[in-house]
């Protein structure tokens, strides 16, 4: 293709969700300088899909990198720290009924090597503490309120993610990239118009506008208007590994002292989310269709919540989940829902959003728009997808739950692929997770902690058996000493409510 970057170039960028303004934002920050012409068209009656409130670390990255500060952008979109996850009654094994999954972070070293070991012997039968919860600080600092940002005296930093308003974020965004440049048209596209070579040539509008561009960027949402309907690249679904295909929101009230994780409890046909926001608590049920209607979904999420009765209205949506099989597509890259969607279940699509404009930047930079950079591109984009993908299929395929035909089918599933087969395979037969994950190259977007605790955090250990005292794997940990460490390291964290105070 002949398109060369540095140019005087135009890029077109359809729709104006997360998507839309995280790529505006990213591009017009990493090209200012050179003379690229950014316009994004996006239609208020379409709107966006508002939904999208909890965040990976990676969201902290994007916003180091546009140098936009926690304390500008928090407070505008009544965002709130984020320690980690805790998932509620995935599993029914006893005394494992609940964990949380912390964020990767360095402190940890200093209790994770105690924790793999545990893991480790009750593997071999060894009747020794093996769930994650006592060994994370984070999972600590969720239990009491506290925000991951430590005191001055503290030297370590905690890696954490972040709760906000979606809209208000797209909001913040939107006039952020306004005020450094990118054009901003309010009009629905009625048309897509291509070259004879078939790339996209220019966007009709609703208001008879004719807006032309060398380079495209879908984020339309799941229409995938350029890259699905326009370039008919093919969608391959997810259906058979993940089965949730629908969404059911409804929001509550704050509580005085602010959560400072997600909590994501297993409900009858899916999960439930809840996700606190300084202004109100997100909560949504996330289902399978084919299991349950959207009636009996809203029905379940408001007796959890004691909202049964009441006026609260609640949004219902639909979940298109899986990939386009390439997101580069001629003069097109697709970024967001458009691109391909796994459920929410640990917040990734951000995370992909910035990871797939990042990586498009940062190919044109190094090969512009060569075959091989496209290519190299797709393929990368590609696994970050099934990498996820495997990691949120486990927690389906190993829950232990029998209420209901949704937990049954979904634990005799065997759509795996052979990436979580083999992950499976080594904590089986009792093997090192992360020696093993490195010498067989299975690539993973999880750390061997994050499978360690998932692992564990479902209880997914044989029965107790007795074990020669000089067994090596009888060696006790002392307990008592990591709770010590973890609470003496919490000290240095004020409360959540303190840390939201800008
Ligand atoms: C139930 C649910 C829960 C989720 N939870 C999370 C989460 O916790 N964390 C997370 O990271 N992500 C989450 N997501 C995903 C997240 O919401 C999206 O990745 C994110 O909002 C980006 O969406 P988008 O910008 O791609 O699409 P959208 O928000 O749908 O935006 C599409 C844009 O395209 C425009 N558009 C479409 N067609 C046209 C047209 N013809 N003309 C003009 N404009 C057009 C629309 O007006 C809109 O501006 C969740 C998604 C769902 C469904």
């Amino acid at each position: 293709m002949s398109l060369e970057l540095p140019a005087d170039k135009s890029i077109v960028i359809l729709g104006g969700g997360t998507a839309g303004w995280i790529s505006a934002n990213a591009m017009i920050d990493s090209w200012a300088d050179k003379g690229l012409d950014i316009t994004l068209v996006e239609s208020p009656d379409i709107g966006t899909v508002g939904v999208g409130e909890g965040s990976t670390p990676r969201l902290k990255i994007f916003f180091d990198r546009i140098g936009v500060a926690e304390s500008e952008w928090m407070p505008r979109c009544k965002a709130t720290y984020k320690n980690g996850i805790s998932f509620v009654n995935w599993s029914t094994r006893p005394g494992f009924e609940r964990y949380f999954h912390p964020f990767a972070t360095n402190i940890d070293k200093h209790t994770a090597t105690a924790f793999y070991f545990n893991t480790h012997a009750r593997r071999q039968g060894v009747d020794v503490h093996a769930h994650p919860d006592r060994f994370f600080l984070s999972a600590k600092l969720a239990e009491n309120r506290q925000g991951p940002k430590p005191n001055e005296n503290f030297p370590f930093f905690v890696e954490y993610g972040y709760h906000f308003d979606a809209h208000l974020v797209g909001e913040f965004l939107k006039e952020r990239a306004k005020a450094r440049g990118v054009k901003h048209v309010q009009a629905k596209v009625l048309e897509v118009k291509q070259t004879p070579a078939g790339d996209i040539a220019s966007l009709l509008t609703d208001q008879e506008e004719l807006i032309e561009g060398d380079f495209f960027v879908d984020c339309s949402g799941f229409r995938g208007t350029l890259i699905q309907q326009t370039l008919q690249v093919p969608f391959l679904s997810f259906a058979e590994n993940l089965f949730n295909d629908s969404a059911v929101v409804l929001p509550t009230e704050q509580e005085a002292k602010i959560g400072a994780q997600t909590v994501s409890t297993a409900m009858k046909y899916g999960w439930a989310w809840e996700i606190p926001l300084t202004h109100r608590i997100g909560n949504g049920y996330v289902y399978s269709s084919s299991f349950c209607s959207s009636d009996d979904a809203e029905t379940e999420l408001r007796a959890t919540l004691g909202l049964l009765g009441s006026g609260v209205e609640a949004r219902h949506l639909k979940m298109k989940v899986g990939r386009v099989e390439t997101h580069w597509h001629k003069n097109c890259l697709a970024v967001g829902l458009s691109q391909g969607f796994i459920e929410p279940l640990e917040a990734t699509a951000l995370n992909l959003v910035c990871n797939t404009v990042y990586d498009f930047i940062d190919t044109l930079e190094a090969a512009d728009f060569s075959d091989e950079g496209r290519e190299g591109f797709n393929d990368r984009v590609n696994m970050g997808f099934e990498k996820v993908r495997d990691y949120i299929v486990a927690h389906y395929i190993m829950n232990s739950r029998d209420d209901t035909d949704y937990w049954r089918q979904n634990g005799e599933n065997r759509h795996v692929s052979d990436r979580l087969q083999k992950i499976l395979q080594i904590w089986k037969e009792g093997k090192s997770l992360s020696q093993e994950m490195e010498q067989q190259q299975i690539p993973s977007s999880y750390t061997a902690t994050s499978w360690c605790c998932l692992l564990a955090g479902y209880g997914f250990y044989p029965d107790i058996r007795p074990v020669p005292v000089d067994h090596p794997a009888s060696r006790k940990v002392d307990m008592s000493e990591i709770d010590d460490f973890i609470r003496r390291c919490s000290l240095n964290f004020r409360s959540h409510n303190e840390q939201l105070c800008f």
